[in-house]
């Protein structure tokens, strides 16, 4: 059951001077332009994040994994490296949660730069596929809080305000609507 771990009623109610004590020292979470840009899902003994927080270092990052005991053993792995590293790892955390009920209750809407699934489990059996944490009822809410490429793309913003044309329908209060794409090479052509 999901009953004994906490959950954030909204992102703005997640603790962030819990999870990164040193970047926010007090409760009030003051500096509420800094959140969260990466988060791997299902991450198990928590590698791949350790990896990234000092790839990182400006970048706040958290792993989320429903069982228990890995996660309480990511936290003291994190607890330990900042102790060995006095300034390190203070970018990165952990929650023991389920990612399939609860993404929306943790991130905003675009607020994620990248999510990783490394090594979901498969789940082969047809009668488990709705465990997938890669199922395409859930591409929707993924999609919901990543950060959309095109956003992040200064030049898109320029395609309606830079051009000519692009003003005139501006100063005539009109709309333009884009179409941006990109490539997909087929395997055979990598
Ligand atoms: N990403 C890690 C790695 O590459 O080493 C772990 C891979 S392991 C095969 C899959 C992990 O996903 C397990 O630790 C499992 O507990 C976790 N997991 C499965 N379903 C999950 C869910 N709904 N929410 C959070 N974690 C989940």
């Amino acid at each position: 059951s999901d009953s004994h771990f906490p959950v954030p009623i909204s992102p703005s109610q997640f603790d962030y001077s819990l999870h990164y004590p040193q970047i926010f020292p007090s409760s009030d979470q003051a500096d509420g332009s800094r959140k969260i840009q990466f988060a791997d899902i299902g991450c198990g003994f928590g590698g791949l994040l350790i990896s990234l927080s000092t790839l990182f270092p400006e970048t706040l990052m958290i792993g989320m994994e429903l069982r228990d005991k890995v996660t309480e053993y990511v936290k003291e792995r994190i607890l330990s490296l900042r102790v060995a590293n006095p300034g390190q790892y203070q970018n990165v955390s952990v929650v023991r949660t389920n990612s399939m009920k609860y993404i929306p209750n943790y991130f905003e809407k675009a607020q994620l730069t990248k999510m990783f699934f490394l090594f979901p489990d498969p789940h082969f059996k047809e009668k488990n596929h709705r465990r997938r944490v890669i199922s395409p009822f859930l591409l929707d809410e993924y999609a919901y809080v990543l950060k959309a490429e095109l956003e992040a793309d200064p030049v898109v913003k320029l395609l309606s305000s830079a051009t000519e044309e692009g003003q005139k329908v501006a100063r005539n209060g009109g709309q333009t609507f884009q179409a941006v794409f990109r490539r997909i090479v087929p395997s055979d052509q990598t």
